[in-house]
């Protein structure tokens, strides 16, 4: 089931970049550093996936897509940005 391999993934994130996790979530609360140019890439990509209640998540790193695009040091895995 999608939504466990995506939760997995997340567990993952949270021990080996937990302060970069909080701060996109930050970012996101606060509506700051949002990358249109890298989500209108993601919007376009076939790893995009949309999880009820959460929103759009990649379906190759897990993260959520609005909170990943605003972090500058954070990457596409697949070189897409
Ligand atoms: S981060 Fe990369 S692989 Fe994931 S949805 Fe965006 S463009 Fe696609």
């Amino acid at each position: 089931m999608k939504i466990v391999e995506i939760l997995k993934k997340w567990i993952k994130a949270i021990f080996s970049k937990p302060l970069t996790i909080l701060k996109s979530i930050i970012f996101n609360i606060l509506n700051k550093n949002k990358n249109l140019k890298r989500l209108e890439i993601c919007n376009n990509c076939d790893k995009k996936i949309n999880i009820k209640f959460v929103g759009d998540v990649c379906d190759v790193c897990g993260c959520i897509l609005d909170n990943k695009t605003r972090i500058k040091d954070e990457h596409c895995d697949l070189g897409k940005w």
